[in-house]
């Protein structure tokens, strides 16, 4: 792997950094390329702007820029952000990998200045790109730097690019617009009042809230849930003011959206609950009387929702039922969700804070699809935490199912409505949503069981006998791997072409038969011994064997 850094202060990431970033990947064939912001910048001792609103600023920027990552540990990491440490963490991370550093001329020309230069030079190759418009001296200073460090360092062809985040901060300051700025990074300045302390999205009343909640949670939350909880009022508020002004939704008369203010008191407190432990959660859920389902009891975590509802009214003297609502909302979602409980619920995935989870799709195309609508951003987002929980094994709340079928409608229905807003929702989507019926999902479950090598795969139709279901796919396993791997195959392909899942899996993993009740089908992977225990085509002899000959290359074969 080639992987190629770019750290800075990013105070605000603009295109030089961005044009510099995807040069040094395309011209030196990276694999991966990061923008990492450090917290604490050797040189840059006094950066005024909070990191929360650097973090954002990133991420928007990337939010358009699916080459390019972000990478937090200079932001997690304690003390003054050394590129040495960082260098030297990464290198005994990943011994395999050739580290790139990505640096601007005016950089190199202080190297020799900066924190043990001879070990990031033995690190990392250093790719440099001009910031002036002297070329030979750019040329000059690169074959110095060279023979001092006994290292080539290496030029980025760009042409040399003025901008800087000193200026911009300058632009932003006295409202001169700038194109070097992303324009979603220039609308997040302005509605938060970034470099003029003048927001123009929040009301006073809302700042001074949020001041006095953020004071009371520093308290009780762990620093990295306190990070995340600001993250979350930040985002929650700017994908609502995007929404709104991409509608051109007529504000109040001070030109503030109520919702924008809801979903940012909501988006602090939301995890105001995490205080506790999981048996503290129990408890204080019962010695309230809080209410919640019997499920979310028994998974425990997904309680801190309906308790932090409970303590944001009780405790923190919340009486607006929006903010309420979308608390009690944020972790499971519902089947009905406004657009204050969507942007908690989409901002809680995906804030800044976020740590890269290994997803299908990334935090950045998330963010980018829930920027354009927040309900297609609710849809990806319970897909996506649903792939993720099954990934890790963890236990799945039936109410997450309940909470994508719901979403997958209301797309729908809007879809008709309106056919433009038909192209903000991805292809795979689409197809997701298409028709199907029963017989389908009996194929795809038989071409996925087929793919996996099944022995004797089988297909009952039942629906004449039972109103279980319409069909029965049966067939079984060698051994417990193969059963593992044709129970994946079949949810994979299921989910894969009508992003369906099944609505009750039973048996354990190492069992011998397992069940995945789709509702229109219910399909049934033994493993060879325990299909003949069962016996189940004998039980359910009054259906009729489908002839699925032409289904796949393993045609059924026939048991007496
Ligand atoms: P400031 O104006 O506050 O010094 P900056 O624009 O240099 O900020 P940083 O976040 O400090 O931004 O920069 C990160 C890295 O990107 C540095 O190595 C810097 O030299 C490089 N860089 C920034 N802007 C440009 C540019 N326009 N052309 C080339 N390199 C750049």
């Amino acid at each position: 792997m080639k992987v190629g850094i770019l750290g800075g202060t990013f105070d605000p990431v603009h295109n030089g950094h961005i044009a510099i970033a995807k040069k040094a990947k395309e011209q030196y064939g990276l694999d991966l390329v990061f923008l990492m912001p450090a917290r604490i910048p050797p040189h840059k001792a006094d950066v005024a702007t909070a990191d929360v609103h650097r973090l954002a600023m990133l991420t928007l920027a990337l939010s358009t820029e699916p080459s390019l990552d972000i990478n937090l540990m200079e932001f997690e990491r304690d003390g003054r952000s050394y590129t040495s440490d960082t260098l030297t963490i990464l290198m005994k991370d990943h011994p395999d990998s050739e580290l790139y550093y990505i640096m601007g001329e005016d950089s190199l020309r202080d190297f020799p200045k900066w924190h043990e230069p001879a070990t990031i030079a033995s690190l990392a190759k250093i790719l440099v790109a001009p910031r002036e418009k002297n070329t030979q001296a750019f040329k000059d200073l690169i074959a110095l730097r060279s023979e001092e460090f006994g290292q080539v360092f290496y030029p980025l062809d760009l042409p040399y690019n003025p901008v800087s985040s000193t200026g911009l901060r300058e632009c932003l300051e006295n409202g001169t617009p700038s194109t070097e700025l992303p324009a979603r990074v220039n609308d997040y300045c302005r509605r938060f009042g970034i470099y003029t302390k003048k927001p123009t999205v929040l009301r006073k009343e809302t700042v001074a809230l949020f001041e006095a909640l953020s004071e009371r949670l520093k308290e009780k939350l762990h620093i990295y849930r306190f990070w995340h909880v600001t993250g979350v009022a930040y985002t929650a508020a700017n994908l609502l003011a995007e929404r709104y002004e991409a509608m051109h939704r007529k504000p109040c008369e001070d030109g503030c959206y109520d919702e924008v203010q809801q979903a940012f008191i909501a988006g602090i407190l939301h995890d105001c609950a995490k205080c506790m432990s999981i048996p503290e959660l129990v408890t204080y859920a019962k010695e309230n009387n809080v209410p919640h389902e019997e499920e979310q009891e028994k998974i425990g975590d997904v309680l801190h929702a309906p308790v932090g509802r409970f303590m944001a009214e009780h405790e923190y003297g919340i009486t607006d039922l929006v903010i309420l609502d979308a608390i009690g909302k944020h972790c499971l979602g519902d089947v009905e969700m406004n657009d204050v409980d969507l942007a908690v619920f989409d901002a809680d995935y995906f804030e800044p804070y976020r740590d890269h989870r290994p997803l299908e799709i990334t935090l950045s195309e998330l963010r980018d699809i829930a920027l354009k609508d927040i309900t297609v951003g609710a849809y990806e987002v319970t897909k996506a935490s649903i792939l993720f929980l099954k990934t890790i094994g963890a236990a799945i709340c039936t109410q997450s199912y309940r909470v994508l079928e719901a979403l997958k409608k209301r797309l729908k229905e809007k879809n008709t409505a309106s056919a433009e807003e038909n192209e903000t929702i991805s292809k795979e989507n689409e197809s997701t949503m298409s028709e199907y019926t029963s017989k389908d999902l009996a194929k795809t479950a038989y071409a996925a069981l087929d793919n996996k090598k099944a022995f004797d795969i089988r297909v009952i139709e039942i629906d004449k006998v039972s109103t279980i279901a319409d069909y029965f796919v049966i067939a079984d396993g060698n051994n417990a791997s193969q059963v593992e791997a044709m129970v994946d195959e079949v949810q994979m392909m299921l989910y894969k072409t009508y992003g369906i899942e099944p609505k009750r899996v039973e048996g354990a993993k190492n069992s011998g038969w397992i069940l995945m009740d789709y509702g229109d089908i219910v399909v049934h992977v033994f493993s060879s011994q325990d299909r003949l225990f069962y016996d189940l085509e004998r039980v359910w002899r009054d259906g009729s064997t489908l002839d699925t000959s032409d289904w796949g290359e393993n045609p059924a074969e026939k048991k007496d």
